[in-house]
C-alpha cells in the first residue's frame, strides 16, 4: 500500500509530459483583438474565437460597466431566486429573435447548456446518437444523462442511419447530437440530412451552434440559417463567449422546451444567474451581429483571402487543405506528425511573430496547428501568416 493517496498525480503527471500532452497557461497582457500581446511582445492572434472582433469592442465594455454600475458586479442568487433581471430577459429575447425560435435560455456558459440541456431531454431509457468528433460538453451531457450512447463516424450519414435503424425501436427517447461547425477540424455537419433522419427516425436533434452564431447565415444566425433550416424543430445551443465577445451560453428553441428546462435543468437551477456584465456585453453584441453585417463579410473576405494565399503560394499547404476541409469555416487546420512537432511549430510560428499554438490529445486524434481568423484581421496579418507557415510540413 502506498503511504500516500495523494501519489498517483506524480505519476501521472510524469506520463502526461513525457506525452508531450502537459498543458499549461499562457498569459494575454491586452484587450483580445487580431494584435496581443504575450510576455511583453505584440503577437498576431489566430488563436481566439472572437471572430466578428467584439471581445475588445469598446460599445461592449461600455455595456457591461454601466450594467454592473446599475445593477452590481453579481446577481447574487440562482434565477429563480434573486438572480433574474431584465437583462436577461431582453438578452434572451434577443436570442429567440437572432435564431428566429419562440424562445430561448440562457447559461453561465455554453458548457453548462450542452450538459444540462442534453441530462434533461433523455435518461435511462433513452437513446443518443453522437458524432465522434463532437466536442466535450456534448459528450459529458451524454455521459451525465444515463443515457444509452452510440457515436457515429464523423459526419458519415450512412453510419448514422445504420445505427438509428439498429438501435431506435428499441429505446424510448432519441437524441441526435452534433457541432454545427466542428470545433477543431472547422468543418460542418450534414444538417439538412441529419435533420431529415431525425424526424423520419422520430428523434429529437441538439445542434450546437457554438462556432457559428454571428459567423453563418445571412443575419447571423448560424448554421441552421446557413443550411435553410429555419423554423425547424430543433434544440439549439450556443455559446455567448466566442464571437458575441462575451460569457455565457443559451439554448433556443419551442416555449414549452424552454419552460420545461426552466424547471428541471440543473445546471441553470442550481447555479448563479449571469453577471449583468456579461449579460449586458452579449446583448449589444447582438445589436451588432443584426446592425453590421458587414463585420460578418469581413471576416469570410479574411477566409478567402488565406485560401488563396495557400493555394497559390504553398503547395504543400494547399494539400493539406484536402484532408481537413477547411475553408468552410474561419477554423483552419494544419494535422502534424506528432504533438512534439505541433509543439515546435506552435513555438516557431511565436518566434515569426504569430500566435497559432498546437492542439494536441487528448483534445484531438492527431496533433495540429488550429487557427481561427477573425473580422479583425488585416490582409497583411494573414500574409505575415502565410510567409511564416511555408517552411512547414503539414501531414
Ligand atoms: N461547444 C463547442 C463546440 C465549443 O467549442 C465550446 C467552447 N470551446 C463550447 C461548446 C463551450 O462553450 P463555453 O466556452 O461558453 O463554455
Amino acid at each position: 500500500m502506498p503511504n500516500n493517496p495523494y501519489d498517483w498525480i506524480d505519476k501521472s503527471l510524469s506520463t502526461i509530459q513525457k506525452a508531450n500532452w502537459y498543458r499549461s497557461v499562457q498569459t494575454i497582457e491586452s484587450l483580445p483583438g487580431a494584435i496581443i500581446k504575450l510576455e511583453g511582445k505584440e503577437l498576431i492572434n489566430f488563436a481566439s474565437n472572437d471572430y466578428l472582433g467584439l471581445g475588445g469592442d469598446q460599445r461592449l465594455i461600455e455595456a457591461a460597466m454601466a450594467a454592473t454600475k446599475e445593477f452590481g458586479t453579481g446577481t447574487t442568487g440562482s434565477r429563480l431566486l434573486t438572480g433574474n433581471r431584465e437583462l436577461h430577459q431582453e438578452l434572451e429575447q434577443a436570442i429567440a429573435n437572432l435564431k428566429q425560435t419562440q424562445a430561448a435560455l440562457v447559461f453561465s456558459s455554453g458548457y453548462l447548456a450542452n450538459i444540462g440541456v442534453i441530462s434533461t431531454v433523455v435518461s435511462k431509457r433513452d437513446l443518443i446518437l453522437s458524432d465522434e468528433y463532437n466536442h466535450s460538453s456534448l459528450k459529458n451531457g451524454a455521459i451525465l444523462s444515463g443515457a444509452k450512447i452510440i457515436e457515429y463516424n464523423h459526419n458519415n450519414i450512412e453510419d448514422l442511419t445504420n445505427k438509428l435503424e439498429k438501435y431506435r425501436d428499441n429505446n424510448r427517447r432519441s437524441l441526435i447530437i452534433t457541432d454545427s461547425v466542428f470545433s477543431m477540424d472547422g468543418d460542418l455537419c450534414k444538417l439538412p440530412s441529419i435533420l431529415k433522419l431525425a424526424e423520419q427516425y422520430n428523434s429529437m436533434l441538439l445542434v450546437d451552434e457554438a462556432h457559428a452564431t454571428g459567423v453563418f447565415g445571412n443575419t447571423g444566425g448560424g448554421c441552421v440559417e446557413h443550411f435553410g433550416c429555419t423554423g425547424k424543430q430543433l434544440i439549439q445551443i450556443g455559446t455567448l463567449s466566442k464571437a458575441l465577445g462575451s460569457l455565457g451560453g443559451y439554448v433556443a428553441g419551442s416555449k414549452k422546451l424552454i419552460e420545461f428546462l426552466k424547471n428541471r435543468t440543473a445546471s441553470w437551477i442550481y447555479t448563479t444567474g449571469l453577471t449583468p456584465a456579461d449579460t449586458a456585453a452579449a446583448l449589444t453584441a447582438i445589436k451588432i451581429v443584426q446592425q453590421e453585417p458587414e463585420r460578418r463579410l469581413k471576416l469570410w473576405q479574411n477566409v478567402e483571402i488565406l485560401m488563396n494565399f495557400l493555394e497559390t503560394k504553398n503547395q504543400q499547404w494547399g494539400e493539406a487543405k484536402a484532408t481537413t476541409k477547411k475553408y468552410q469555416s474561419p477554423i483552419i487546420c494544419f494535422p502534424l506528425k506528432n504533438a512534439a512537432e505541433a509543439l515546435a511549430v506552435g513555438e516557431y510560428l511565436k518566434q515569426k511573430g504569430i500566435f497559432a499554438p498546437a492542439i494536441r490529445p487528448p483534445t484531438v486524434n492527431i496533433s495540429r496547428i488550429r487557427i481561427s481568423l477573425m473580422a479583425s484581421h488585416e490582409k497583411s496579418h494573414i500574409q505575415q501568416l502565410v510567409a511564416a507557415l511555408k517552411n512547414i510540413n503539414s501531414h
